[in-house]
């Protein structure tokens, strides 16, 4: 990595905050945008770039969140801030399905080329993962005929209609908000810390979900199986070696069409372009947002040609899908990712945390909070258990897992907690943190495991 960082890469408390400016943010806030948009932290954001984010007031926090894993080439950088003011002295907006332009074309071309497998491809552009999500599934129906689409337990696909009913957890996403989309079934994850035998392999937990499809679906009446490859908000769990490929072979045998849904876990992410090339899978559609412009707002849908181009003319689309200013910051952000070589950058973050965490773990002992380390690249977790419970009935600990983050963002870390039980700390640094940066929020981050051990 050779980055010049336009802000100093120190983090910086000044006593107790939120500080007066945050504090008026908030007043303002409390009387003027709805309360069903909750905030992770009480500071407002005056700067960010590389690992940190400063807020009104002066502080300088480290940011081990990147803004839920969409700033991976940082919050400000260089080549994406300068190919967004060029984009924008031009045009702003045109919409493709009116009047297109050379960007959105790029962009596919880019992800065409990214995303695994030499087979013919097509991408078309949105600009939330959700709506990225919803239009593979539309895909996936008109090129099968098929209606019914299946997801996972812990998955998250995102807050619209059809994707709250794909995702799996209730509180906050589903609750009060139904009825749901119809024709979606739930299928047993891989889930190795929590496997009631833990000698199951991956193979035979997809054997485990393929019989559930088989007995309770048909697989002739399934359209689509969707899953993240390393599930997200669910909790960072990473399927059992074995479990996507069978999957995945699973649907290749049975006309349905396999959707990775990459919106959290791709670009460089978890050391590869997107997690499913560390088992060698090659998805049928592939979905991708959050990491992909740099911050933009932007998503997209790949995969094979002849299932994008099943699709009628004029039947996907949107006004804003990919956004001229959009393209040219994925773009930019692309090249960036390419010349830091930020999966290399990633796999290095898994190294260095994994180490600090696991000596943490072995000091503190078999019985003591940390249940779990698990993630790959710079998508990386520690799950929570009640101490004692590791060995026997891995008890949830969301009280714990909750004061862990609370101390770390008091002493200026920003972290991010996630999971189905609400006890897992996800790390989502941006790639392009420095070594001290890290280094100094891993300190925090392990004083606070002691200080709840
Ligand atoms: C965040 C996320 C989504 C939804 O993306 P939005 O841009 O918030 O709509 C979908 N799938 C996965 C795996 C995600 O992490």
């Amino acid at each position: 990595m050779d980055i010049t960082y336009r802000l100093e890469q120190k983090r910086k408390v000044l006593g107790d905050f939120p500080g007066p400016k945050s504090l008026e943010l908030a007043a303002r806030r409390a009387t003027s945008v709805a309360k069903g948009v909750a905030s992770s932290v009480p500071v407002y954001v005056a700067d960010a770039d590389g690992g940190v984010i400063h807020d009104v007031d002066g502080n300088s926090f480290i940011d081990f969140g990147s803004g839920i894993a969409v700033t991976t080439v940082g919050a400000s950088d260089a080549a994406v801030v300068g190919a967004v003011k060029e984009q924008v002295e031009h045009f702003t907006h045109t919409c493709f399905m009116v009047s297109p332009y050379e960007g959105y074309v790029a962009v596919a071309e880019k992800l065409n080329q990214l995303t695994p497998g030499e087979h013919e491809k097509r991408t078309v552009l949105f600009n939330s993962g959700a709506e990225a999500v919803e239009n593979a599934v539309k895909i996936a129906r008109v090129a099968t005929g098929r209606n019914a689409v299946v997801a996972f337990d812990h998955a998250y696909h995102g807050r619209t209609n059809l994707t709250m009913g794909l995702t799996a957890k209730a509180m906050p996403y589903k609750h009060g908000f139904g009825p749901f989309a119809g024709e979606i079934y739930r299928a047993p994850m891989s889930y190795p810390f929590r496997e009631e035998n833990p000698q199951i392999t991956g193979k035979e937990a997809a054997e485990r979900a393929i019989l559930m499809i088989q007995k309770q679906i048909g697989a002739d009446q399934v359209a689509a199986i969707i899953i993240e490859p390393i599930q997200g908000e669910g909790g960072f769990i990473v399927p059992a070696d074995g479990f996507l490929p069978r999957i995945a072979e699973f649907a290749k045998e049975n006309g349905i069409v396999f959707i990775a849904d990459e919106v959290q876990s791709g670009f460089c992410r978890t050391g590869e372009w997107f997690a499913v090339q560390h088992e060698g899978v090659v998805p049928d559609l592939i979905t991708t947002a959050k990491g992909i412009a740099g911050g933009m707002p932007l998503s997209a849908v790949t995969g094979r040609a002849e299932l994008l181009d099943a699709v009628h003319g004029g039947g996907l689309g949107g006004t804003y899908g990919g956004n001229p200013v959009a393209c040219a910051a994925a773009l930019a952000a692309i090249e960036t990712m390419d010349t830091q070589d930020l999966r290399g950058r990633a796999r290095e973050i898994e190294g260095i945390v994994k180490d600090r965490l696991g000596k943490l773990r072995e000091e503190l002992g078999a019985d003591s909070i940390i249940g779990d380390i698990r993630g790959r690249g710079g998508m990386l977790a520690i799950e929570f258990v009640k101490k004692g419970s590791g060995a026997t009935t891995k008890q949830p600990d969301g009280e714990a897992t909750k004061k862990i983050a609370e101390y770390c963002l008091k002493e200026g870390v920003i972290i991010l907690t996630c999971g189905t039980y609400g006890n897992v700390i996800r790390l989502l640094p941006p790639l392009v943190i420095g070594d001290e940066l890290l280094a100094d929020g891993l300190d925090v981050l392990e004083a606070a495991i002691r200080a709840n051990s």
